[in-house]
């Protein structure tokens, strides 16, 4: 809910015992688990799911390859054929990472644009092991009209979504606050955008320790209300 406390947000000091859990968990050796081209073939569940979305070139293999410390996990966005499917990682703490296929591809043929939309909208709006995602957005751009229709599809889904941006290296320091500022004026409205607004840099590391921390949290959090099965 906007404005609502969060204990996951970046706000709320992270501590470093969490700082050091995220890295220990991020750290645990990740595996492709699959790669889903329909709805039908997005695996069973088999842990926290956490989303990473964006148009393409934001820098989200950039930044799921930071989070692991895996360089070639996630596909590039060069990588042909794998640009139209979810693609599962999984690790032995039971946390799912998911790279949606990126959008905004200004050449896109109408009909790959639709697929693209109904298989990430409809993976978004129907699993409840999706515990969040990471909508990313470039720090020098933020929200753009393109992102509308993702920002929509997660609200009437009532997906829990956190706004990163990302190439905070391009920035200046002094421009931060700016720079978030008018990103959550840009989302003010939107029911289910998580109140803080995280900065990244895969360059530099910046807010990596955080947002694995984070989702740290986010799993401490999940197996309090639902133990798992
Ligand atoms: P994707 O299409 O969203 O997966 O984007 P990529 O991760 O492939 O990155 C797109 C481009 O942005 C590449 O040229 C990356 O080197 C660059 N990039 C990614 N992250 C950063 C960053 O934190 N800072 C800067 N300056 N460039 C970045």
């Amino acid at each position: 809910m906007p404005g609502s406390a969060d204990p996951t947000s970046s706000s709320s000091t992270l501590s470093p015992a969490e700082i050091e859990a995220g890295r220990k968990l991020f750290a645990a050796p990740w595996q492709f688990l699959a790669a889903a081209g329909s709805l039908a073939a997005v695996p069973a569940t088999t842990g926290m799911e956490i989303a990473f979305a964006g148009r393409s070139n934001v820098g989200k293999s950039s930044l799921i390859n930071a989070l692991t410390g895996r360089r070639m996990l996630a596909r590039t966005s060069h990588t042909p054929g794998r640009t139209q499917e979810l693609i599962f990682f999984a690790n032995p703490a039971n946390l799912v990472l998911v790279d949606l296929p990126g959008y905004g591809y200004a050449s896109a043929p109408k009909a790959k644009i639709k697929s693209w939309t109904a298989l990430a909208h409809g993976y978004l709006g129907s699993r409840a092991a999706l515990a969040r995602v990471y909508l990313l957005l470039d720090a020098r751009h933020g929200l753009k009209p393109i992102d509308a229709p993702l920002l929509d599809a997660l609200d009437r889904a009532a997906v829990s979504y956190q706004l990163v941006l990302t190439k905070a290296d391009q920035v200046k320091p002094a421009d931060y606050e700016a720079v978030i500022a008018r990103v959550r004026e840009g989302c003010a409205r939107r029911p289910a955008a998580f109140p803080d607004i995280a900065l990244t840099s895969t360059r530099t590391g910046h807010g990596i320790p955080e947002l694995r921390a984070a989702i740290v949290r986010l799993m401490a959090q999940r197996s309090a209300v639902r133990p798992p099965t």
